[in-house]
Formats: C-alpha cells, structure tokens, sequence
C-alpha cells in the first residue's frame, strides 16, 4: 500500500527574522511513517520543520509554509493509497510579509491575518484513496472532531487531547480517539506514540482493504 504522510508543524513568515507556528514536534506522524515502513509499505513523508530526525526509508519531501504543503499533498496525490494528514498546518497567515525586518515601535501593535488555504477541504469530494485527518482538540473533543469529520470530508479523524501535557504535542505519549464516517468510533488508550501508531497503521490499512474511500466508481 502506498502511504502519504503529512507531519510536524508550517511556518508562516511574517518578516526576514519571525514566524508563525505551533508546537508540533513531528513526533506521531514520524511514528507512523516508521510504523508503515515496518509493515512494508510505501511511504512519502511530507514533512514541516520537526524537532526531530526523520525515520530512514521514505520518500522525504520538506516544506515550510501551508501553501508548500498544499503543493507537495496534490504533487503526492496520484500515487497515494492512504493519505494521512497528521501535519498541525496554520490556520491563518500574515497577510503581508514584510521583506524587512520590521521595527519596534512604542505601544500595541496588531498583525493582520488571513486565513491560509485548508488541505483537507481542497480534496476531491470522490476519490479512490482513503483520507485520515487529525484533530487536536483542548475541549469538547468529540463533538468537534465529529464536525471536522463531516466539515472536511475525511474518512476518519484521531482526535487527541492536548489540553494536558502529559499526552498530545511535544510529548512521548498520546490517547486517541478515532472517529470513522459511518459515525462508529475507537478509543486507544493512553500509550507511547509508537505503539499507537502502529495500531493506527493497522486500522487505516484495513479500511483501505474494505473500500471504505469515497470511491468514484
Ligand atoms: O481545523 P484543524 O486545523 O484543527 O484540522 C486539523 C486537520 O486538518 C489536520 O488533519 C490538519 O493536517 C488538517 N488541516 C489542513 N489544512 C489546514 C489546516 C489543517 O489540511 N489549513
């Protein structure tokens, strides 16, 4: 099966010096990039400025802001079986980039954003690959993956709470629950993020199995 993987974070620039980003550490989609490799199958790591190394093997593909990745997923598209969009991307970027650096000045000052384009929304409605999005959620995290699912029209969505700090970004361990279009759902209980990816891995490969996509045909 052909893997897509999507991990870690996007900067958005706002001058020559400062960005936009989160706290992804790359840390769950690299464990599932090695957890696929190690079921043999092929992957494409499309990867954000992580705090870590990337596992040997895939096909590695850099990028830096939303609109790179948005280019690097549809460049992917065509060989992809499983596209996992693990990848914590900007919502918003600054609307100008300054090409100096900027000064500072006396008082409050407010930058402008504008909301970058959202991968998952961009996909074909109808497709023959299985998409899975992800969402890291500090409250009511059932009620806004389930939206997401619908909202982004993926086939399933890990949704994590990141509301602590002993699971979810930056940290060794995750909790997951996975939310699956036909409205059934699975918890995996607190566990290193390696072994949850590797029951994640599992899981996808068998959905892809079933033909549980949004097939054209
Ligand atoms: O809306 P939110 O950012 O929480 O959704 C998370 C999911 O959407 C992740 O799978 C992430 O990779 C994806 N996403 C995207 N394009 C964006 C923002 C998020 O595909 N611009």
């Amino acid at each position: 099966m052909r893997f897509v993987v999507t991990a870690g974070p996007t900067r958005e620039a706002i001058d020559p010096v400062r960005f936009i980003s989160n706290r992804s550490s790359g840390k769950m989609g690299y464990a599932i990039v090695e957890a696929a490799l190690a079921r043999k199958h092929q992957v494409t790591l499309i990867s954000g400025p992580a705090a870590i190394a990337p596992p040997k093997g895939a096909n590695l593909v850099w990028i830096t802001t939303g609109d790179e990745l948005y280019g690097a997923v549809h460049a992917a598209l065509p060989k992809c079986d499983v596209l996992v969009m693990c990848a914590a991307v900007s919502d918003y970027k600054p609307a100008q980039v300054s090409s100096r650096k900027m000064r500072k000045r006396r008082g409050a000052f407010s930058l402008k954003l504008v909301p970058a384009r959202d991968i998952l929304a961009s996909l074909p409605k109808r497709r023959r690959y299985l998409v899975i999005g992800f969402a890291a959620e500090t409250h009511d995290l059932a009620r806004n993956a389930q939206k997401k699912l619908r909202a982004k029209n993926c086939d399933a969505i890990v949704a994590n709470d990141v509301s602590g700090s002993e699971t979810g970004m930056e940290s060794d361990e995750n909790e997951v629950t996975i939310f699956f279009d036909d409205g059934e759902k699975q918890k995996i209980s607190r566990a290193s993020k390696k072994f949850i990816a590797r029951e994640l891995v599992k899981i996808f490969a068998k959905m892809f199995e079933k033909g549980l996509t949004k097939k054209s045909w």
